[in-house]
């Protein structure tokens, strides 16, 4: 081995001398003074390492400087931050699916930064139970008669299958064995629960009867699961929750129901297909209702189960509850945006999902127009209002459209894919989709105050590209 050049390590300037270029001065009052001496330290010592194995000339301190600039806009990149959501898709699993309104991320704000009556009765004080608010509520916009709340709606199908049928069988069609985004598939789930799963039926029809010659003395329920991401269209046939419950108790079993997304208000008025909502389901008599809290209920990440009080006690009790059950900052914003549901006007105005499936196109082209209109004329030059189509996502509503407006950007020089990447990657993230020749900006998802942001965003990444 060589021996390190020394005076090539000599000659690295100190953190100190660095920090106190201009362009260091101006990253930390970005940045706060210790993450940029931290940058600063990665880079300086990876330059000790590359000068050690022979490599690297020594580059000027500025560029030390750029170099830690670089890891701290990739740092920035790497942490959970707000993006703006123009894919016109308004539950985006990947983008975290509902946001929350007003009232309910305000609920979890004041449940993280305070001790709260969590598990404490105020009046007797004697332990409380966390869950006694969610069910006041949960009864009153569900008509349920008990209710649960564990962390999502694959944890909720667990410990309901766990409790009600462990070692047992589960009745279900061929045509709802669901999988849900790659890792909750009915069939592993029922596994992981210690149920056999017993189908029935075909993937495009199963009948009544076919439910009906599948029960036995092993059988503990009957289970129907809302096909919540995919249709199944031509000769078909399912049986619906009122038949199936009536079938169970005959039998005297219980009908579990899946609903998914858990809508609690009818979605016709937005020119959507039916989702079942989960006050029918309990009232066709479904005597167990598991559903997501951030998809069509647009509230936080949760799973919330619904339905008889001798089949929830059971699962309260179960140990699987401790390990599942959801913390007090979800259980505050799950009770606020319940709340907005005592009054139907007040929870399609106010839960931003709704919102955004009732807003016209009127409002849509408008806010496009403004989007342009915040632009430069260059930028201007290169984008245009056109129709487009948004959809629900987030495993609902599968299939199913609703007109939108987008503005369409063509920039001549900047490929669509490096357009992307540049919004995407900037700092202030904007998640767009290519369709066709030009990058779409889906007006539906996108809020009135975000255009400012989504101007900038827009017209950084116009700017031509280096050396073109
Ligand atoms: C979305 C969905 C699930 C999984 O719910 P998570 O809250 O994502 O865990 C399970 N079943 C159905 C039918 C669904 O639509």
């Amino acid at each position: 081995m060589s021996q390190p050049p020394s005076s090539a390590l000599r000659a690295i300037p100190s953190i100190a001398q660095l920090l106190a270029l201009p362009q260091a001065q101006a990253l930390a009052a970005c940045y706060t003074p210790a993450l940029v001496t931290g940058a600063l330290r990665r880079v300086t010592d990876a330059l000790r390492e590359d000068i050690r194995n022979g490599a690297a000339p020594l580059p000027a301190p500025q560029q030390l400087v750029e170099q830690a600039q670089r890891l701290l806009v990739q740092d920035q990149a790497l942490r959970q931050h707000p993006v703006i959501n123009a894919t016109g898709v308004l539950l985006h699993t990947n983008l975290g699916r509902a946001p929350m309104a007003g009232a309910a991320a305000e609920a979890a704000r004041q449940a993280a930064l305070h001790y709260t009556n969590l598990e404490f009765d105020c009046q007797t004080g004697s332990r409380g139970d966390r869950l006694a608010p969610i069910l006041a509520i949960l009864r009153e916009v569900t008509g349920a008669e008990d209710a649960v709340v564990v962390n999502n709606n694959a944890a909720a199908m667990l410990l309901a299958l766990s409790c009600l049928a462990q070692g047992q069988e589960v009745v279900v069609s061929r045509g709802e064995l669901v999988e849900i985004g790659g890792s909750f598939r009915v069939p592993e789930v029922m596994a992981q629960s210690g149920c056999t799963l017993r189908e029935v039926g075909a993937t495009n029809k199963t009948r009544l009867a076919d439910y009906e010659g599948a029960i036995g003395a092993q059988t503990a329920a009957l289970m129907k699961v809302h096909c919540s991401n995919y249709q199944i269209i031509g000769f078909t046939q399912d049986v619906g929750v009122e038949a199936l419950a009536a079938l169970a108790h005959r039998h005297s079993l219980p009908l579990l129901h899946d609903a998914g997304s858990g809508a609690l208000l009818a979605l016709d008025c937005y020119g959507l297909a039916a989702e079942p909502t989960v006050s029918a389901s309990l009232a066709q008599g479904a005597d167990v209702v598991c559903f997501s809290g951030d998809k069509l209920l647009g509230g936080p990440q949760a799973g919330i189960i619904v339905g008889k009080t001798r089949y929830l006690a059971q699962m309260k009790k179960h140990p699987l509850m401790r390990a599942l059950r959801a913390d007090k900052m979800t259980l505050a914003a799950l009770e606020a945006t319940l709340k907005l549901y005592r009054d139907e006007t007040l929870a399609r105005q106010s839960i931003p999902l709704y919102r955004m499936l009732g807003e016209d196109g009127a409002i849509l082209t408008r806010r496009a127009g403004s989007l342009l209109s915040l632009l430069p004329a260059a930028a201007r030059a290169m984008a245009a209002i056109v129709p487009s189509q948004a959809q629900v996502g987030g495993g609902s509503a599968p299939g199913q459209m609703l007109p939108s407006v987008a503005v369409a950007v063509r920039a001549g020089s900047i490929p669509l894919n490096v357009l992307a990447q540049r919004l995407m990657r900037g700092p202030q993230a904007v998640i767009a989709r290519i369709h066709q020749d030009s990058l779409l900006l889906d007006m539906r998802t996108v809020q009135d105050a975000q255009l400012d942001g989504l101007a900038q965003a827009l017209q950084a990444a116009l700017l031509p590209l280096e050396g073109a």
